[in-house]
């Protein structure tokens, strides 16, 4: 199963951040309210991601590191999941690439337990002292498999992309809190967001990681068009943040990358804005599950919709409609 799990892991866990985007799912779907991530050396050294979630018993700690021994079954098939994870595959995966140790405390139980994955020969639940919760640490990255080891970048490469995979979770979660620290400077630091509203606990949560200045420079976008709704913000073309890397996009409140929706972006504002600069957009879209696949592949955040002229569409217009309601 060592030799399985490794070619899994190639497909799941290509770097730290996509291992941080497994854990902190875990998490998530463990109805954290507090998730705190620590990244050594970029990630390669050590990634710990510690949540206050239902947490694990030992029998539940021995299962979750087995393959395809997923505690989230969909209701019927593949395509409507509930969980961000149902593949069982994430922990074996990382088990078989890396030193992994979960500890764990279940809600209400009074003793916590700890288990240890090497190179993926997996030891036994022993006693330890944790809070509720989950702690899962992954100690050098693919140690086990030294040919993808050389393809990671640079420690600080390693560690903005960590940093961007946990952001737009946490685009995502705004109620939920998300700590980031590299060992010992404090990188990101977003309390749980207490608006009542999701609308403003989602633009409270955008403004604390995009800029202060962000809830003064966006316009709301709400519309709707055959089932599909698409909310969200627009910058205002006289507001730019550097690089391109602003354009967030959620589908069924899960982070994605479209290429789709990159060029829609471009088009809804190639008349208002110039060419050099990019524009910072914030893209809610909901639409029934089997209109979209988002799990084209287990690690890259990509979709495939099955209306894709009629999503790029919408999102035309209703970037149109919000700019020139504010006068561009
Ligand atoms: P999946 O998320 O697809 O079920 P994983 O390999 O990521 O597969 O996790 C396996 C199982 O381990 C999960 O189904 C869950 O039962 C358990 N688990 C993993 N992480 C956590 C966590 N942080 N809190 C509680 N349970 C967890
Ligand atoms: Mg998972």
């Amino acid at each position: 199963p060592t030799l399985v799990n490794q070619i899994a892991a190639g497909e799941v866990v290509e770097r730290p951040a996509s291992a941080v985007k497994e854990l902190v799912e875990n998490s998530l779907d463990a109805g954290a309210t507090r998730i705190e991530v620590v990244l050594v050396e970029g990630g390669q050294a050590l990634i710990s991601v510690t949540d206050d979630g239902s947490g694990m018993g030992p029998d539940e700690l021995a299962l979750a590191v087995e393959r395809h021994a997923t505690s989230k079954l969909p209701d019927d098939d593949l395509v409507h999941v509930r969980h961000l994870g149902f593949r069982g595959e994430a922990l074996p995966s990382i088990g078989s690439v890396a030193r992994l140790t979960l500890t764990s405390r279940a809600r209400g139980a009074a003793e916590g337990w700890s288990l240890s994955v090497e190179g993926g020969a997996k030891g036994r639940p022993v006693p330890a002292a944790i809070s509720a919760g989950t702690r899962v640490e992954v100690r050098d990255l693919f140690y086990a498999t030294p040919a993808r080891l050389k393809f990671l970048k640079a420690a600080r490469t390693e560690l903005s992309h960590a940093i961007d995979t946990l952001e737009r979770l946490a685009m995502a979660h705004p109620a939920v809190g998300f700590f980031l620290s590299d060992g010992s400077r404090a990188l990101v630091k977003l309390a749980a967001e207490k608006a009542g509203d999701l609308a403003q606990a989602r633009l409270n949560r955008l403004a604390a990681i995009i800029g202060r200045d962000f809830h003064d420079n966006a316009v709301p976008i709400d519309i709707e068009r055959d089932g599909v709704r698409l909310t969200g913000w627009a910058g205002l073309p006289t507001y730019s943040r550097g690089s391109s890397g602003h354009q967030y996009l959620f589908v069924n409140g899960r982070p994605v990358r479209d290429r789709l929706v990159v060029g829609a972006v471009r088009g809804a504002y190639q008349d208002v804005m110039s060419h050099d600069r990019h524009p910072v957009v914030a893209l809610f879209l909901e639409l029934s599950p089997d209109a979209v696949d988002v799990n084209v592949h287990p690690a890259k955040a990509e979709v495939r919709f099955r209306e894709a002229g009629a999503v790029r569409g919408l999102i035309v217009s209703g970037l149109r409609h919000a700019l020139a309601g504010a006068g561009h």
